[in-house]
């Protein structure tokens, strides 16, 4: 009798301490997570002023090192497709409803013609017409050498 009871107080210590150390673990990996997310935007804020440095080196012309100048286009690229891509949601906002512009159709799902009355932009790509490779049919600019593209 003595024994089980030993036994059981035994089993409910090892329980009671396998459940802190379980906490601990959580608790350090958690705080570890904390840090390193921190560096991670502390990461992300350098490579941000990096790209400032060589967007401008670049508009400079002081950009010889060609890995860093396709760096560059593509950084232009991405800017130029953002700053479209945000007079292009301004333009949504800021247009005003007629009536009769639009029909309204109950169509089926894996109807072809399903997204055609609703939707101008159809999704894809084009290719460039500078350097041929394929970029997305909303970009403003080329993603691989920087051209305009509208
Ligand atoms: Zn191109």
């Amino acid at each position: 009798m003595q024994d089980m009871f030993e036994n059981a107080k035994r089993v409910a210590s090892t329980a009671v301490e396998r459940a802190a150390w379980e906490a601990d673990k959580v608790r350090r990996a958690s705080a570890r997570q904390r840090e390193i997310d921190l560096l991670k935007r502390e990461r992300s804020a350098v490579i941000e002023q990096l790209a400032g440095v060589l967007l401008d080196l670049n508009r400079r012309g002081e950009l010889t090192q060609a890995p860093l100048q396709a760096i560059a286009s593509r950084l232009q690229a991405l800017d130029g497709d953002i700053s479209h891509g945000d007079s292009e949601i301004t333009a949504i906002r800021n247009e005003t409803f007629v009536p009769g512009t639009i029909s309204i159709n109950v169509q089926r799902k894996d109807d072809p013609n399903a997204l055609t009355s609703t939707s101008s932009h159809s999704s894809g790509h084009l290719a460039c017409p500078s350097c041929g490779r394929s970029v997305r049919r909303s970009a403003a600019f080329c993603s691989a050498c920087g051209a305009k593209l509208k």
